[in-house]
């Protein structure tokens, strides 16, 4: 049950570090901020002295009514302004059970008892802080990113393809376990369709399990006891052990089930040479559909219509951009040596991209 020495600092004069117990800082002499926060350093001395571990454990401090002012619990008199100690209407130091992720190690990241923010914050500091500290570097530059200055680049390449599918309805062979009514039976056979599996018997394993083989007393905690010192909270924690078990393992055995399977021809409309158009300019157009197509709606039929448009543009910095356009008539109203609206970092000279929304 290790008890160790707190810390805190002062808001008045700007000293890290006093000593927990102490109510007053070594420094300015200001008694300890009125919703102070105590915390616990790595290298926190261990209380070994008899006398002082019944000292941390007398009780919290108690708050003066009249300045603010902390006391120690057996203080009859507030030692920063004298007024008497008055069981009605001083408060005391809140004791606090925290778990060890909970431990404030400093006093810049201590969380304060209170909402109470401090006094005196260097707001242009604090911005600076903010920029670096919550977003990081990284943040820095993603601001600094966001400056951007307006160029003109030019559209350099431009293509275009347009495909139209092309179904033929033509007689294919297939297997399956029915037989469709409009095909027309080649032979049916016997076929696996699927394996049951049994279980015939049992053949004793081992394997290894975790085991609880007890509890152990581990520190979990810190309890503030309110006037500068910590104290160990302890916890119980399961130990486990790794032991070998013997169990019976099912032996399995799997039989073929045999079903009536039919091998058949059928009709199918199946994707045939699709027709295609391209070209390197803003004219695009559909390919033309061959009357040998448009004569025999039996045997042919077009499907599917899949389109592309992409073009490039030359940046300032000489590097050529793809862009994918959705629609035909946003890029129709393209053409090569077209000037297009674009935007680069002010701050670093990086292409970002075309400002209009169409092609993003
Ligand atoms: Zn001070
Ligand atoms: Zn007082």
């Amino acid at each position: 049950m290790a008890i160790r020495v707190g810390r805190w600092d002062c808001f008045v004069c700007g000293h890290i570090g006093n000593l927990g117990p102490e109510t007053h800082c070594t420094s300015c002499g200001s008694s300890r901020p009125k919703d102070v926060v105590f915390y616990l350093p790595e290298d926190a001395k261990i209380v070994e002295d008899k006398e002082e571990i019944a000292k941390s454990k007398a009780g919290a401090d108690w708050v003066c009514s009249y300045c603010d002012g902390h006391n120690k619990i057996d203080a009859s008199i507030c030692s920063t302004c004298g007024n008497d100690k008055s069981e009605k209407e001083d408060k005391q130091l809140e004791v606090r059970n925290l778990m060890l992720d909970e431990v404030p190690n400093s006093g810049a990241r201590g969380i304060s008892r209170s909402k109470e923010t401090p006094k005196k914050l260097d707001k242009k500091a604090g911005f600076w802080k903010y920029i670096l500290g919550a977003s990081g570097l990284g943040g820095l530059f993603i601001w600094l990113f966001s400056f951007s200055t307006t160029i003109d680049v030019p559209v350099v390449e431009m293509y275009w393809e347009r495909q139209i599918e092309v179904l033929e309805y033509k007689q294919v062979q297939e297997e399956e376990w029915k037989l469709p009514s409009e095909a027309t039976s080649v032979e049916s056979f016997q076929a696996v369709h699927h394996y049951r599996k049994d279980i015939t018997g049992y053949r004793t394993e081992s394997r290894t399990v975790q085991k609880k083989v007890g509890t152990r007393r581990v520190v979990c905690g810190q309890k503030d006891q309110g006037n500068g010192y910590f104290e160990d909270v302890y916890c119980n924690e399961p130990i486990y052990e790794s032991v070998q078990e013997e169990y019976e393992a099912p032996i399995y055995v799997e039989t073929p089930i045999y079903k009536t399977k039919y091998r058949y021809n059928i009709y199918r409309w199946l994707p045939n040479q699709p027709l295609m158009a391209s070209g390197n300019n803003e004219r695009v157009n559909w390919p033309s559909v061959p009357s040998e197509i448009t004569n025999n709606p039996k045997k042919f039929k077009t499907g599917e219509q899949i389109e592309k448009y992409l073009f490039w543009v030359k940046t300032h910095k000489d590097e050529k951009v793809k862009y994918d356009v959705k629609d035909a008539d946003t890029f129709k109203e393209l053409y090569v040596g077209k000037k297009l609206k674009a935007e680069k970092s002010t701050i670093f000279g990086t292409y970002k991209g075309l400002k209009s929304e169409l092609f993003k």
